[in-house]
């Protein structure tokens, strides 16, 4: 039985892989931080196949202990400060985690592994929030970085240190460079989870109105499950090397918004929908489209949700989960 062991496993990311993993056959281990989190008990709860791991970013001998204890033939780092408005405020500390945690990830694999090392496969949950104010597009795999926030220069440091690591120690470390990704179990802190939450609340009349920022900007948005899979497939190749998963398509804050009251069922949203400037970022990236020729052809991976069909995946769970807090 293959071994994989995740940090981040209380994220988005780190749920979908570990039920992808399991469904593969993998014995998994999720790293929780903090002291009596209450998060290790949920894991335990959602996610019975899955053992928790006690474990921090922040702390090497702890990734170390981590390590020596699941023995992984496989490790995802998908722990992050992840929000990029939090980027801002707590600059530090999103260096120190979204950054330097990746240098001690790969410390801790190069102490465990010994010399083997290379036998440990490991992943980096790279962003397209590097390309920043964007040098072409689309963008691809050489496409120069230019990141507009702490959490994208702190990720260009965890991309490079893994370019660094792979060259210099032999290590079979990769990188995905993957542009955003939803779904229902998106944080509601994040803009399309934030959207699809209030456009449910508004429509069973919970809610008056959904108080945005900047809404011009154009992502490339795809489904978290369909990217976990890619993920899984990097490290499977005969050699380690990163890659672009993205859709290839892009949308605007606008057509999000308007997508999301469409689903259900409200036309005229503009009434509904305030912008406020304590909302916008200090520094924009105002247009991320991937170029995925590089995973398509190397890794036989395409995204399987459009854009739609995610929208109206994210407004129908909030219904559901919103409706069942209304009292019968
Ligand atoms: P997420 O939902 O915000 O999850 C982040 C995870 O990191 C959580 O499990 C969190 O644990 C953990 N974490 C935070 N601080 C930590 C620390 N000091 N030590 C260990 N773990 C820590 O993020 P996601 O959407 O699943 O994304 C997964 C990864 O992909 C992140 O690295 C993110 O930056 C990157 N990424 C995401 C996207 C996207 O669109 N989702 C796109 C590109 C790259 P707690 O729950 O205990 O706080």
């Amino acid at each position: 039985m293959p071994r994989a062991f995740i940090t981040g496993i209380t994220g988005q990311d780190g749920q979908h892989l570990a039920e992808f993993l399991h469904g593969k056959g993998y014995e998994v281990f999720g790293m929780v931080k903090g002291q009596n989190n209450p998060k290790f008990d949920q894991v335990r709860d959602e996610f019975p196949f899955v053992e928790p791991v006690p474990g921090d970013l922040a702390d090497l001998p702890s990734l170390v202990k981590a390590l020596e204890h699941a023995q992984p033939d496989e490790v995802y780092n998908l722990g992050a400060i992840s929000f990029v408005a939090l980027s801002f405020n707590q600059a530090e500390l999103t260096a120190n985690i979204t950054g330097l945690g990746v240098l001690r990830m790969l410390e801790a694999i190069r102490m465990v592994g010994g010399a083997q090392n290379n036998k440990i496969r490991f992943y980096q949950a790279s962003s397209s929030e590097m390309f920043g104010k964007v040098r072409e597009t689309p963008q691809t795999e050489r496409t120069p970085f230019h990141p507009r926030s702490p959490y994208g220069c702190a990720k260009v440091f965890g991309h490079d240190i893994v370019v660094n690591y792979r060259e210099s120690y032999d290590l079979f470390a990769c990188s995905g460079i993957l542009f955003n990704h939803e779904g229902p179990r998106r944080g509601m802190e994040f803009v399309t989870r934030k959207v699809t939450n209030a456009v449910a609340r508004i429509k069973l009349g919970l809610q008056d109105e959904l108080v945005l920022g900047n809404l011009d900007f154009k992502r490339d948005w795809g489904y978290a499950g369909d990217y976990v899979k890619a993920m899984w497939l990097m490290l499977q190749q005969d050699a380690p090397d990163d890659y672009v998963v993205a859709t290839g398509e892009t949308h605007t804050g606008h057509e999000l918004v308007e997508v999301a009251f469409a689903e259900a069922g409200i036309s005229d949203w503009e009434r509904y929908v305030r912008q406020d400037q304590k909302f916008f970022r200090p520094a924009e990236v105002d247009l991320l489209i991937g170029d995925p020729t590089k995973a398509r052809t190397k890794l036989g991976w395409k995204p399987e949700v459009d854009f739609p069909t995610l929208v109206k995946m994210m407004v129908a769970h909030d219904m559901a989960l919103e409706s069942a807090k209304l009292p019968r």
